[in-house]
């Protein structure tokens, strides 16, 4: 168990060891499948952020990490790698509790993705081209230059609840692979496996490179996007607090990253597979009972194939198995929290009174042990016009809204009718004419015939209001590195300088 942890109970981590506020207050860590108390964590003022931002500070500027040589830290990325592997089980036991996220994601798919990334950027360090040398040019006389990329310096990393360790290694993997020091807050809803993974970083790195704070983001976070010795934010959240984070980070002219909300589209062409399309679309909606960014939330289907696939949606939806998280048969748990569920629930109602038909679900669900919990039962909205709600807004929930459409042109309008553009796809036996229709659509990512197909050495990240900056493989150094070019003259003779010429009589 965690060495700051007792009866549950979590300190921070800052400055290579265990941290408690002055004023110890805490936050009460709800189990959102229960309803449940499990965990109490300790809540930072801007007293303690300040601590955790001096720390990193002191541990960029004492030069140990960000001087180290490339392959020495793609060893260290590797041990990181390897102290995720071998802690496995409490990490995931611990984001179970916290978030209702499944046993079976975490374990299966959140853990080992970030062990991968983290040994996929300890490779790309090794050779990635922190410097570059230009060739010299004749004009206007002998000069020489190099182009360095040194790292940020301190980044402040705010993660959201939906997936805490996968959002946090998405940073805090590139952010170390380029030397700089990191102070991150989780959300305050689910911080306990962010702070252990940052213990367990916190034992291979230098005291300093690696602090965790925890509060809630309304204080914490302006705190954060304003303070005047954080050089960088990263941030994934909601796109209405980016646009906040943007602002906040003006004053100061931090160099920002954002992860935003997304409104995923698929378009299901007429010569699709209707069995695949229909297990894929389920697929793309109900990971992670839909609480995620890039999810598959409208399905945007040609009228030759659009009862037939609502049929099969239908019937396979009615097989997706709900329960308890910590049950490894289960498929999908509950909603992150009750604020959260009822949102959720009030669009599936939004859908009802704008004329939509719910075909499947649409209502709470009573999960066996988890009496207190927040379940939503797996739900298809059938015949949803794009100007709805329901197709325009983030659910972040298991409601997938399913639109009509005639002609190609038509799925295409449908598709990039939306102010996000993180994630988009086509299910059709056609890979040609995918590739075009990829081109088309305003997205970061465009998946043909499936989705979630996220990789560690592929770029991920969003169009239009779902953000900007890259995570994931070598593109993601970009957003953690500054450009520096250094240019050195080797003309001695004062008389050569052409340009001298401008200024002086020579
Ligand atoms: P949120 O924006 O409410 O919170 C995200 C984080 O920001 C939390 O840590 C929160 O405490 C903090 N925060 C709150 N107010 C803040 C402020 N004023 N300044 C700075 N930080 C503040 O989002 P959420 O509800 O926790 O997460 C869900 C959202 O995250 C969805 O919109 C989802 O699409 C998005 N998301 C995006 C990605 C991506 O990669 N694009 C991944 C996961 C989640």
């Amino acid at each position: 168990m965690s060495i700051t942890s007792s009866e549950n109970v979590f300190d921070l981590y800052i400055d290579g060891k265990a941290y408690r506020p002055e004023a110890a207050t805490y936050i009460d860590v709800i189990s959102p499948a229960t309803g449940k108390v499990v965990a109490r964590v300790q809540n930072a003022s801007s007293v303690d952020l300040d601590v955790a931002v001096a720390a990193a500070r002191r541990a960029f500027k004492a030069g140990e990490w960000r001087n180290m040589k490339p392959a020495d830290r793609s060893k260290v990325l590797y041990r990181i790698a390897q102290q995720i592997a071998s802690n496995a089980p409490e990490l995931a036991a611990l984001e179970v509790a916290a978030s209702g996220g499944t046993i079976k994601r975490i374990l299966g798919l959140d853990i080992p993705a970030v062990v991968d990334l983290f040994m996929t950027l300890a490779e790309e360090v090794k050779t990635y081209q922190f410097v570059e040398y230009i060739s010299p040019r004749p004009f206007p006389e002998q000069m020489h230059s190099q182009i360095i990329k040194e790292p940020i310096g301190v980044c402040g990393l705010i993660t959201a609840w939906n997936f805490p360790i996968l959002l946090a290694c998405m940073k805090l993997a590139p952010a170390l692979a380029c030397g700089n020091t990191v102070v991150i807050k989780p959300a305050s809803n689910t911080p306990t496996s962010t702070i252990r993974l940052i213990e367990l970083i916190g034992e291979v790195v230098p005291a300093g490179v690696v602090n965790v704070i925890n509060g809630p983001g309304a204080e914490l976070g302006d705190a954060m996007t304003l303070h005047k010795d954080i050089d960088k934010i990263s941030f994934t959240g909601s796109t209405e607090i980016g646009k906040r984070v943007q602002r906040n980070a003006a004053e100061t002219l931090k160099r920002v990253t954002l992860e935003l909300g997304g409104k995923g589209a698929a378009i299901v062409m007429p010569d699709a597979d209707i069995e695949r399309a229909a297990y894929g679309a389920l697929f793309g909606v109900y990971f992670n009972s839909g609480q995620a960014c890039e999810s598959a939330t409208r399905l945007i289907v040609h009228e030759s194939i659009y009862e037939p696939l609502l049929q099969r949606l239908k019937e396979i939806s009615e097989t997706v198995v709900v329960g308890d998280p910590m049950d490894p048969a289960t498929a999908m748990g509950p909603m992150s929290s009750e604020s959260h569920f009822r949102k959720v629930m009030s669009f599936i109602e939004s859908a009802s009174r704008d004329g939509a038909r719910i075909v499947s679900g649409g209502d709470q669900m009573s999960v066996p042990n988890c009496e207190g919990g927040f379940f939503v039962r797996p739900t298809i909205i059938a015949d949803v016009d794009n100007g709805m709600n329901v197709a325009q807004q983030e659910i972040f929930g298991p409601v997938l809204s399913v639109i009509k459409f005639s002609t190609t042109e038509e799925a295409m309008q449908i598709a990039n009718d939306t102010i996000y553009g993180l994630s988009a796809g086509i299910w059709t036996s056609n890979v040609v004419e995918a590739q075009a229709l990829a081109r088309r659509l305003n997205s970061g990512s465009v998946w043909i015939n499936d989705w979630h197909m996220m990789r560690t050495d592929v770029p991920f990240g969003g169009y239009k209001q779902s953000g900007y900056g890259r995570e994931f493989s070598k593109y993601s150094f970009e957003s953690y590195l500054e450009t520096k070019a250094i240019t050195t003259s080797f003309e001695t003779n004062v008389a050569n300088k052409a340009l001298y010429k401008i200024v002086h009589s020579l």
